[in-house]
């Protein structure tokens, strides 16, 4: 089962403030970089959508009311719906603060049919939050994401294991996670558009498109999705530490080490699919005094490069700061982990380039090992 409550950000300033009701509705920032992080649905008549400029969406919807997101409050509603989840299962893996994956199979114990199930737990968000949700039921992760989508706001929908083909076959390929803008226009071009032209394209239209993917992105089309749920990335984080054998002092020496760890980081979240939003570096002197620093990063990030400036930027403020420092210990690590959900595969501009030389470098060290090829140092913040 998934859950997804309706423009979550949106509808919550809308219950805290009622003269809102019925108008439309941004949340975001209001400066001139602004982007749009929920929209309600009568922005959305409009055309304006999240991650829309906020200056494009106010030119689509003049009228709309601008708000600066309040996140502690959203935070404190996801709390009240993710209580009533785990209430139902204790196998919930979180998306965000407004959205869920249930395995509600026979892993857990029977609570009643699926739907049952599904309006139980939209009475109970309405009448704790006041809000709505949608909810999709479905064989797999892939099914019940894509159920939530089709009857939103408010919506219910149930695509059982014999129909789902059906349900999926005439959908436009851009409702499949993983295939954004971009790649949607390159598909097109090879006539593919609907998941049923998807599921049975060959490879010579889908190799150029999605390289080792092809077969993967083939099976989604048709519904295959082994993931379990559970896998709840939120709580997760992923280290790497090296104690030395004799304390250093040399920045040099360090920022080896730290751009290491950092690459084998980035291997290991891009492998599960995963971003992270934030990085942080441990360091212990001789005397076992042990401090950290850390830094958000936003948007979430995996990239062998980024996260490895950022790395060695708070190195270098640490080091700074300390002149004459030796090091007994010196880690890495990331947390805030989700799902990589710009997963274009195959993008243009930025961090494309970044991504593309990270995956060349992943098939080098396939072929000829992990010593075979190695990034250049770059300077010392
Ligand atoms: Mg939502």
């Amino acid at each position: 089962m998934h859950v997804d409550m309706d423009a979550f950000y949106a509808s919550v300033e809308k219950l805290d403030n009622p003269e809102l009701k019925n108008e439309p509705v941004l949340v975001g920032g209001a400066g001139p970089r602004g982007v749009v992080a929920a929209a309600s649905y009568e922005a959305r008549k409009h055309g304006a959508r999240s991650a829309m400029p906020m200056r494009r969406a106010l030119q689509l919807c003049p009228n709309a009311t601008v708000i600066r997101p309040r996140i502690s409050r959203y935070q404190q509603v996801s709390a009240v719906i993710f209580s009533i989840f785990r209430e139902i299962t204790p196998i919930v893996e979180g998306l965000s603060l407004d959205e869920a994956f249930l395995d509600i199979s026979d892993r857990v114990p029977a609570h009643g049919q699926p739907l049952q199930i599904a309006r139980r737990i939209k009475e109970r968000i309405l009448a704790d939050t006041g809000l709505t949700a949608s909810v999709g039921i479905g064989p797999n992760k892939l099914v019940a994401k894509i159920a939530s989508d089709l009857e939103k706001p408010d919506g219910l929908c149930e695509v059982r294991p014999e129909n789902f083909r059906k349900v999926l076959d005439p959908l436009p390929i851009e409702a499949l996670f993983g295939i954004g803008p971009k790649t949607a226009v390159r598909l097109h071009r090879a006539g593919v558009k609907k998941f049923r032209d998807l599921r049975t394209a060959d490879d010579a239209s889908l190799v150029p498109v999605f390289g080792r993917y092809a077969q993967r992105m083939r099976e989604r089309a048709a519904g295959i999705d082994r993931r379990p749920v559970g896998e709840d990335a939120q709580d997760k984080s992923v280290s790497a530490e090296e104690t030395f054998d004799q304390d250093i002092g040399d920045r040099n020496k360090l920022h080896h080490y730290l751009m290491h760890m950092t690459e084998r980081i980035s291997k290991n979240i891009q492998r599960k699919g995963w971003v992270a939003s934030q990085l942080n570096i441990k360091v212990r002197l001789p005397d076992f005094t042990t401090l950290s620093r850390q830094k958000s990063l936003q948007p979430p990030a995996n990239g062998c490069r980024e996260l490895q400036l950022i790395a060695a930027e708070l190195l270098g403020d640490w080091l700074d700061a300390h002149p004459g420092a030796e090091l007994r210990l010196l880690g890495v690590g990331v947390s805030g982990l989700g799902e990589d959900r710009q997963l274009d595969l195959f993008p243009e501009g930025k961090g494309a380039k970044n991504r593309k030389l990270d995956r060349l470098l992943d098939q080098v060290a396939d072929r000829f090992g992990d010593a075979a090829l190695q990034r250049g140092q770059h300077k010392i913040p």
